[in-house]
């Protein structure tokens, strides 16, 4: 599904969400992301929002800078590709789970293992989740998967699809790493089986999450969970990160002022899409949600799930744009 905005003029807005799926829609494959609809949003069509209830103005940008270096990222980004295909069961994912876990050395870990029953016949998942523990009570996720789709031909490498975010996420780790928090708690979570195994369905999609959500539900850990942040495909090096409807708005209030507050509104928000992703089986149980997806990645997506999903279409700066936006949100989350 097409995601780009048509370049229709805010006048003809009424218009274009009666003519959409006709003038800017084209029909696609199926994807793991359905997209029912593209509209512009409050921020495309007027100033951007500067505070939004229960955020505090612009709290200052302190001693925790958001510091992400893209350059750093995209090297993660390039020994994670070198793995080949990393579908569930693969070795190429049996070798990016030891490699991402010999990056969390000296950190809380906790893997989250269980066989799934796919289309496909059963497959091992690993969500894997790295803590690192605040001085508030509560907890911040940020999550991403790990795992590419499958099955694909074997040039097919996910780079921006599964890549980018396990590549951000080590980031994420070194960031926090030996570091005090002094707001709440951040697990960082390496999703797995987030791929369909024959076609995307209700069912057939998001193993990983929908195991680990009903597991926080039943322990409890559902209700402490503040925020949780998703990032998917954040890599493109033409960032534009759509408004999922699917997401809590307060939070991706919150995403949008962290970005106005760093530079980069241009970045976000500029198109509304509706987004079936990792985020949405924790939003069925009630946990505060937020996906950033850029769900454009290349003209009409044209990337998405092909072999042209290569590194050379990543750029170091929306790593780090992603990386420090998502760094300022969780401070703003603790100044709430
Ligand atoms: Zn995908």
């Amino acid at each position: 599904m097409k995601s780009r905005l048509c370049p229709f003029s805010a006048l003809i807005f009424a218009m274009l969400l009666i003519t959409l799926s006709v003038s800017c829609s084209h029909p696609q494959q199926a994807s793991s992301e359905a997209v029912a609809k593209v509209e512009p949003t409050e921020t495309a069509r007027g100033p951007a929002p500067t505070q939004s209830a229960g955020i505090p103005a612009n709290p200052a940008i302190n001693d925790s800078q958001p510091d992400i270096d893209g350059n750093h990222v995209m090297q993660y980004v390039k020994e994670v590709v070198a793995f080949g295909p990393r579908p569930p069961g693969s070795s190429g994912h049996a070798k990016l789970e030891q490699y991402i876990l010999s990056k969390l050395t000296g950190v809380d870990v906790e893997q989250d293992k269980f066989t799934a029953q796919t289309p496909a016949g059963t497959f091992p998942i690993n969500n894997i989740i790295a803590k690192f523990p605040g001085k508030k009570d509560g907890i911040i996720v940020v999550a991403g998967h790990y795992d590419t789709n499958y099955p694909l031909p074997k040039t097919y490498v996910g780079a921006n699809d599964g890549g980018s975010t396990t590549a951000l996420l080590l980031a994420l780790a070194d960031h926090f790493r030996g570091k005090q928090l002094n707001g709440y708690s951040v697990w960082l979570v390496w999703t797995d089986g987030e791929e369909a195994f024959v076609k995307w369905t209700d069912t057939d999609s998001l193993y990983g999450t929908r195991q680990l959500a009903q597991k926080w539900q039943q322990d409890g850990t559902a209700k402490k969970v503040k925020a949780l942040i998703l990032v998917d495909m954040i890599g493109d090096a033409d960032l534009d990160i759509q408004r999922d409807t699917n997401s809590t708005p307060w939070l991706t209030d919150v995403v949008s002022q962290a970005a106005t507050d760093l530079g980069y509104q241009s970045h976000f928000f500029q198109q509304t899409i509706a987004i079936e992703d990792d985020h949405i089986p924790f939003a069925k149980i009630g946990v505060p949600v937020v996906d950033l997806i850029d769900f454009d990645y290349g003209y009409n997506n044209v990337f998405h799930h092909t072999p042209e999903d290569t590194i050379d279409k990543l750029s170091p700066q929306s790593l780090a744009i992603t990386g420090n936006v998502v760094l300022r949100t969780i401070q703003l989350l603790d100044a709430r």
